[in-house]
């Protein structure tokens, strides 16, 4: 009787304890506000100067799917700085979903090139500029062996590849926001600075991952340290650099029998894929119980899996925990990680900030020929004077009528 007294009791105090952790308060009366106990409402919550927020805006496989994204976290500091670790295909309308201005979306940084964790690059890019940015995107990846296996060589690509998307999009709108600035280093380095601006440090250590070039990111602000794992199988860098960090995101992947049952693998590829090059979950335990952070994440896995992972990871780590979904989000602290879900509109497009986009660039030539321009079919395009005036009184247009140069205008009376 004492016995089962004893268990009650301590059953009871760790329930007391853990929801005393989740609450962050109570309804105060029947006309009053719910406590944001498990919900994060993008664009409602001021950080704190020394917090940091994480939102998980990918957390899949490479074949992306329309209930969850490939890799991508957004990290935002209480210092007004945010940062994009990997983007990955899909993310992007997560991160749109954050209704943070573009201008405030520049920052990215790439753990490896394979396109799970770059790929809409190419939405924050031209759907950015069409929101508005003002200023251009800057990427931080990684070198490669060889210079055609680097980040330069693939934004070098990227820019060849969309060129008819950058000279039409300059021409009409601006084109200071389509160019990309790249910051390459040398994925070979060991906790070596990458960035180090407004009390925010970033450091890079390699990863072992299909080849030569992946990195996972140190990220220091506050007195803090963060860690995000790009695709890696297990490695002496993390071990040694993650070390009792507040918060450390890494990989971790499905069973085996989970790619050959659910995911139609070869069972060939099936045990490789998991368990060779990328990150298992009794292995992702294995690196938590020995680098003891004060929160791990893992991610890359389909949510099906998550039971099986969940398992498999508390066989070889019993720490503080989450199994990244899409829009998971977190704020961290020197006091520790609240955890929560973000409800967030399906259909939310970039919000504007305060700076507005320089106007198009006097002499640049038109991408488009006089054949094509002579194409232009007058009464299609008369239809809508009424309505453009209106527009040009309210807003003062009228010195910057494009219509007037147009053999086919005829102004309304
Ligand atoms: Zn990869
Ligand atoms: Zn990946």
């Amino acid at each position: 009787m004492k016995r089962l007294l004893l268990i009650i009791t301590t059953l009871a105090l760790a329930l007391f304890s853990v929801s005393a952790f989740a609450a962050g308060g109570v309804v105060k009366g029947p006309n009053e506000i719910a406590p944001d106990r498990y919900v994060y409402y993008p664009g409602t919550e001021v950080l704190d100067k020394d917090e940091v927020r994480v939102i998980a805006c990918g957390t899949g496989m490479p074949d992306q799917r329309r209930g969850q994204a490939s890799a991508c976290f957004v990290f935002e500091f209480g210092n007004g700085e945010k940062m994009i670790f990997d983007i990955g295909s899909g993310s992007m309308r997560n991160i749109n979903s954050l209704m943070i201005p573009a201008e405030y979306l520049t920052k990215v940084f790439i753990s490896h090139l394979h396109t799970d964790h770059w790929a809409d690059l190419n939405a924050l890019w031209a759907g950015g500029w069409t929101a508005g940015r003002p200023v251009p995107l800057e990427v931080w990846g990684p070198s490669g062996q060889t210079p055609e296996m680097g980040t330069a060589y693939a934004i070098d690509g990227f820019m060849r590849a969309f060129n008819w998307d950058y000279q039409t999009r300059a021409f009409k709108i601006t084109p200071g926001p389509g160019s990309i600035t790249v910051h390459e280093f040398d994925y070979k380095a060991v906790n070596e600075i990458i960035y180090d601006k407004n009390g925010i440090v970033v450091r890079s250590i390699p990863a072992i991952h299909a080849g030569d070039g992946p990195v996972s990111f140190i990220i220091e602000y506050a007195g803090m340290k963060l860690v995000f794992g790009g695709d890696s199988s297990p490695n002496k860098w993390f071990v040694k650099h993650a070390k009792g960090a507040n918060f450390v995101i890494h990989e971790a992947f499905a069973t085996p029998e989970f790619f050959a049952k659910d995911y139609g693998m070869p069972p060939q590829l099936a045990w490789r894929a998991c368990c060779e090059f990328h990150t298992s979950g009794p292995s992702f335990g294995k690196i938590m119980s020995e680098i003891n952070p004060r929160h791990a994440v893992a991610y890359h896995t389909m949510e099906e899996a998550h039971q099986e992972l969940l398992l498999r990871i508390r066989s070889t780590y019993d720490g503080p925990l989450s199994i990244a979904m899409d829009m998971m989000v977190w704020n961290i602290t020197k006091d520790g990680v609240k955890e929560r879900m973000a409800v967030s509109p399906d259909r939310a497009s970039g919000v504007p900030g305060p700076t507005r986009q320089p106007p198009p660039e006097k002499g640049r030539p038109n991408p488009m020929s006089d054949f094509i321009k002579e194409g232009e079919w007058g009464p299609g395009f008369n239809a809508q004077n009424e309505m453009l005036d209106e527009h040009a009184e309210k807003y003062k247009l009228q010195e910057q009528d494009w219509r007037k140069a147009k053999p086919w205008y005829q102004p309304s009376k």
